[in-house]
C-alpha cells in the first residue's frame, strides 16, 4: 500500500551553508522580512496601503478605523509569521521573535470566545460569517494561520500561536462536515486542507485529518453546490459566478480530476493536500487523480520557466499548449504553490521529475517575482515583454515590466519569503532504509536522530557537482540515493576517491548507493552544466521557430539593456556557440551566456517585396531570475532561431 515512503528532516536538523542560497536566505532574513512588517504597519511612504496589521487591532476592539484591503488581508500577516517563524529557525533574531510575538498577542485579543479568527468578519459583516464561502476567503485564511503556527511552535517552542490556532481548527472541525450538528461546507480557496493535515502531524489528533480529508471529498461531489449557497445570502463580495465551477476546481469530486484547470494556486493548493493525504492515508485513487495531473501540468500546461496559468482571466490554467509569452498570468504563487505539490508528490514517490520541478521554480518561476534587491515583487512573471505595450494596452495591462514595491493584493512576496526561508525542508528526504538528496545545495542535515551527519558542498549552479562528506559515530548500513537532473546527460560518481559509476543502480531519475557507511566517507558527483538549447512542443504556437537557452537549472532571458531593442528582430544561428561567463552582478556573480547571433534590419516600409538583412551581433542573455532589475526594457525567453 502507497504511504508516505519518505519525509523531509526538520528545518532545525538542515543548515544551510550554499554560496547561491544562503544569500537568497539573508535576503529574505535581513531585506524581505522586516520590509514587510513595516508595509504590514504602513510605515512606508509612497508605497500601496496594507493597514494588516491595524485590521486585527480593529477586531480586537483596540482602534476606531475601518477596515481596509482585501478580505483575504489577513492571509499576509500570517504568511510573514510563517516566513519568519522559518527565519527564527535558520538563526535567532530576538528582536524578529519580539514583533512575531507582539503580532501573535493581537491575534489572540483578536480572536473570538468560540475560537473564530478573521479580522474583516469580525470587524466589517459578522452578521456574513461562514456565509460566502466561495468568494470570502475565511477558510483561506484560517489555514494559513494554522500553517504559522505550526511553523512558530517549532521554531520556538512557545505554544501561545499554536492554542490561538487549535481553537480556530477545532470550530471549523466542529462547525463542517457530514455528521450531527455540523453544516456541509467547502472553500472556494482551498488552502485549509494542507494546513489541517500540518496540524495533524504536529498534534496527533486525528479530527483534523478527517476534515482535512472531508473538504476534498466533499468538493466536486454536488454540482449546485455553490450555487444552492448564492441562493441563500443576499450579499456578494466579488459578484462570482457560481457555475464557473473549473474556477474553484469543483467540477468534477477530486478523484475524478485529470486535468489542471481553473484558478492556478486554488489547484496547486489543492493537488498538493491530494497528494499529502495520498501518501497519508494509502489512497491509491487520490494519488492516481495527483499523478494524471501532474503529467497535464507538466507535459501541456507549464512554461519554460515553470510558470503556470496562462490568463489573467481568472488567473487561470487554459488550455493544453496555450502558453503565450506576452499575456501570460504565471503568478509567483503558482510557482510557489508548484513546488508545494512537487514536494508532496516526491514524498509520495521518490522520482526525478518531481525534484526537477521544484528545483526549476526554485532558481526560475519563483526567485523572478523577487527583485535583486529584495524590495520589489512580481506578481506576474511574463516570458515576453515590450514597455509601451507591457503594463499599457489592455490586453497587457497585468504584465508589468518592472516589478512594483508592493501591491493591493500582496499574496506573491510572502509567499515566496515563506518559501525560501523554509528552503532546507526542499533539499533532503529521509524513509527507513534510504537518505535522499533531492537538490544541490550547500548544506549539513543530520539523519537517523542524529546517528548519520551529511554535509553538502556544491558551487551550484555557477558549476555543476557535488560532494557529500559523511560523519557518523558508528557505521551504519543504508543506502544513499542522489538525484541526476534531467539535463545532466554523463556523469562520474567516486566513492572515497575511486570510480564507483558503473556500479551504482539508477531508478527514476536517482543514483542508489548501498552500503555500510562510516565516518570521513566521501562521495563525489562531478558532471559539467553545458549550455542547452530547448525547444517547444511544436502544439505551443507561439514558439514556433524558436529556442530558449539554459544552464543546468536556470532559464536564460535576453533583455534589451544587453541586446538593443526589438528582441523580435534578432536571431540565433542552430549552430551557433553559446558561452558561459561568470559576470558579477549587483547580488553576487552569476553565469551570463553570450553568443554571436544575428540581428534582422528592414526598411521605413511596414509591408516590402524585399527580404530583411541579416548583420552579425553580439547577443547575451541573463539568468532570468536577473530579469527586469535594471529599469524598463525589452525581456524575451523565447528567441527566433535561424538554420
Ligand atoms: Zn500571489
Amino acid at each position: 500500500m502507497l504511504r508516505k515512503v519518505q519525509r523531509a528532516p526538520e528545518l532545525s536538523d538542515v543548515k544551510i551553508t550554499d554560496p547561491f542560497w544562503s544569500d537568497i536566505q539573508d535576503l529574505m532574513r535581513e531585506t524581505v522580512i522586516p520590509y514587510q512588517a513595516d508595509i504590514f504597519e504602513d510605515k512606508i511612504p509612497g508605497q500601496e496601503k496594507s493597514h494588516a496589521i491595524e485590521n486585527f487591532k480593529i477586531a480586537a476592539g483596540e482602534s476606531d478605523e475601518s477596515f481596509y484591503g482585501m478580505v483575504f488581508q489577513d492571509s499576509d500577516v500570517y504568511k510573514w509569521l510563517e516566513a519568519a517563524s522559518y527565519a527564527l529557525e535558520i538563526a535567532p533574531d530576538p528582536e524578529l521573535e519580539e514583533k512575531a510575538d507582539a503580532y501573535i498577542d493581537l491575534l489572540g485579543r483578536a480572536q473570538q470566545e468560540d475560537g473564530y479568527l478573521n479580522s474583516y468578519f469580525t470587524a466589517k459583516e459578522p452578521e456574513h460569517r461562514w456565509q460566502d464561502l466561495l468568494e470570502c476567503h475565511e477558510l483561506y485564511c484560517s489555514g494559513h494561520m494554522i500553517e504559522a503556527a505550526v511553523a512558530y511552535f517549532k521554531a520556538t517552542g512557545k505554544k501561545k500561536f499554536l492554542e490561538i490556532a487549535e481553537r480556530n481548527a477545532d470550530l471549523i472541525c466542529r462547525r463542517f462536515g457530514r455528521g450531527d450538528g455540523q453544516r456541509r461546507g467547502v472553500p472556494g480557496h482551498q488552502e485549509i486542507e494542507i494546513a489541517l493535515l500540518r496540524l495533524y502531524r504536529l498534534t496527533k489528533n486525528s479530527r483534523y485529518l478527517e476534515t482535512a480529508k472531508y473538504f476534498l471529498d466533499e468538493r466536486g461531489t454536488e454540482p449546485e453546490y455553490f450555487a444552492e449557497e448564492a441562493k441563500r445570502r443576499d450579499f456578494s463580495h466579488w459578484g462570482m459566478d457560481p457555475d464557473n465551477r473549473k474556477y474553484a476546481q469543483y467540477h468534477a469530486p477530486v478523484r475524478e480530476q485529470d486535468s489542471a484547470e481553473g484558478h492556478s494556486v486554488r489547484a496547486c493548493y489543492m493537488y498538493t493536500a491530494m497528494a499529502d493525504l495520498a501518501a497519508e492515508t494509502g489512497d491509491e485513487a487520490l494519488m492516481a487523480a495527483c499523478r494524471k495531473i501532474w503529467r497535464n501540468i507538466t507535459q501541456k500546461r507549464m512554461y519554460v520557466t515553470g510558470g503556470i496559468g496562462s490568463t489573467r482571466y481568472g488567473e487561470a490554467f487554459t488550455v493544453d499548449y496555450d502558453l503565450p509569452n506576452d499575456t501570460i498570468y504565471a503568478e509567483t504563487c503558482a510557482s510557489v504553490a508548484m513546488v508545494f505539490f512537487a514536494r508532496r508528490m516526491l514524498e509520495a514517490e521518490v522520482k526525478g521529475e518531481y525534484a526537477d520541478i521544484m528545483e526549476k521554480e526554485l532558481f526560475n518561476g519563483v526567485l523572478s517575482g523577487i527583485q535583486l534587491d529584495g524590495k520589489r515583487f512580481f506578481y506576474v512573471n511574463p516570458l515576453e515583454v515590450i514597455p509601451g505595450i507591457s503594463g499599457e494596452l489592455e490586453e497587457y495591462k497585468h504584465v508589468l515590466p518592472t516589478r512594483p514595491g508592493w501591491y493591493a493584493c500582496a499574496c506573491c512576496p510572502p509567499n515566496a519569503a515563506r518559501l525560501y526561508t523554509s528552503l532546507g525542508r526542499y533539499i533532503w528526504g529521509e524513509s527507513e532504509t534510504t537518505i535522499y538528496a533531492h537538490l544541490f545545495v550547500g548544506s549539513k542535515a543530520s539523519f537517523k536522530d542524529g546517528k548519520v551527519t551529511i554535509k553538502a558542498e556544491t558551487n551550484y549552479p555557477q558549476e555543476g557537482g557535488a560532494e557529500y562528506l559523511f560523519s557518523l559515530k558508528q557505521p551504519a548500513p543504508f543506502r544513499f540515493a542522489v538525484r541526476k537532473p534531467h539535463y545532466v546527460k554523463s556523469w562520474k560518481i567516486f566513492l572515497n576517491g575511486s570510480d564507483i559509476t558503473e556500479k551504482v543502480e539508477m531508478k527514476d531519475g536517482y543514483a542508489y548507493i548501498e552500503r555500510i557507511w562510516a565516518d570521513d566517507d566521501r562521495l563525489e558527483l562531478r558532471f559539467a552544466l553545458e549550455c542547452r538549447r530547448i525547444y517547444s512542443n511544436v502544439g505551443v504556437r507561439e514558439n514556433a521557430g524558436c529556442v530558449a537557452l539554459a544552464r543546468g537549472p536556470l532559464i536564460y532571458a535576453f533583455e534589451e539593456a544587453d541586446n538593443g531593442p526589438q528582441l523580435s528582430a534578432l536571431r540565433i544561428p542552430r549552430t551557433a556557440e553559446i558561452l558561459p561567463e561568470l559576470e558579477s552582478g549587483s547580488r553576487g556573480a552569476h553565469v551570463v551566456l553570450k553568443l554571436q547571433g544575428e540581428r534582422l534590419k528592414s526598411g521605413e516600409a511596414l509591408y516590402s517585396d524585399v527580404p530583411p538583412a541579416a548583420e552579425a551581433a553580439e547577443l547575451k542573455a541573463v539568468p532570468y531570475y536577473a530579469w527586469g532589475n535594471r529599469g524598463a526594457g525589452e525581456m524575451r525567453v523565447w528567441m527566433h532561431e535561424s538554420l
